[in-house]
């Protein structure tokens, strides 16, 4: 995989998460989520944790500077290799702050991704939705049930739901993606960038349109 930078774009509980898992796994893609380097900061209580947790909490946007801050320390690690942005940018300064660390590096946004998915959906699909605490990995009980009630299949850990998947918190989240998130589609689309797909085909249906997409995009 040549070094591309993918963002992936939609609304919480769209499905980014699995399919940057899914795109790590099989061609070799940087997962960097933001959501995941926020929740291991809180976790073990540094000085970035304790800013963001409350934001974390009740689904509101951690500040733009501190979120950019914590990417360009990653970028500066690891830009130039193939990366999938999972849940970053969220906001319009935050793809602009974006564009500029990557130019500093002499790389751009290649493609950026729209898993859409309807409110209804993502409400009942994050009210079932269980993590495991040991390794991150994600399930459903409605769709992708663990084999033991609150046991990880691969790696026997405890799986919870996060403090942000309850109902009132899930539709603060999205009212959040559609006023705060929802302008990078145009922001995207202006450049020529965007590509969009249904979160609403499953997981093994999105994989294969989202593959074929970043193969499309390297070739040009
Ligand atoms: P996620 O796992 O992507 O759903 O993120 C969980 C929470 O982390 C969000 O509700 C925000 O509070 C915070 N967060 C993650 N990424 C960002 C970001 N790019 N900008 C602002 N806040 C973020």
């Amino acid at each position: 995989m040549k070094a591309m930078n993918v963002i992936l774009i939609g609304p919480p509980g769209s499905g980014k998460g699995t399919q940057a898992e899914l795109l790590r796994e099989r061609l070799g893609f940087v997962h960097y989520s933001t959501g995941d380097v926020f929740r291991d900061h809180i976790a073990r209580k540094t000085p970035i944790g304790l800013e963001v947790e409350e934001y974390v909490v009740s689904g509101r946007l951690v500040p733009d500077e501190t979120v950019l801050e914590v990417v360009n320390a990653f970028l500066t690690d690891n830009a130039g290799k193939p990366i999938l942005f999972d849940g970053f940018p969220r906001t319009i300064p935050q793809a602009e702050g974006l564009a500029g660390v990557l130019a500093g590096h002499h790389v751009h946004v290649d493609v950026a991704v729209l898993v859409d998915l309807s409110d209804e959906e993502v409400v009942r699909r994050l009210t079932a939705r269980r993590q495991c605490r040991n390794c991150g990995r994600i399930y459903n009980l409605s769709f992708k049930p663990p084999k033991h009630e609150g046991v990880c299949d691969v790696c026997g850990g405890d799986l919870y739901q996060r403090k942000d998947d309850s109902e009132q918190t899930i539709r603060d989240r999205l009212r959040v993606y559609h006023e705060q998130t929802e302008p990078l589609i145009r922001y995207y689309s202006e450049q020529g960038r965007l590509q969009r797909v249904a979160g609403e085909l499953g997981r093994d249906k999105v994989y294969e349109q989202v593959s074929r997409m970043l193969a499309g995009a390297q070739e040009r």
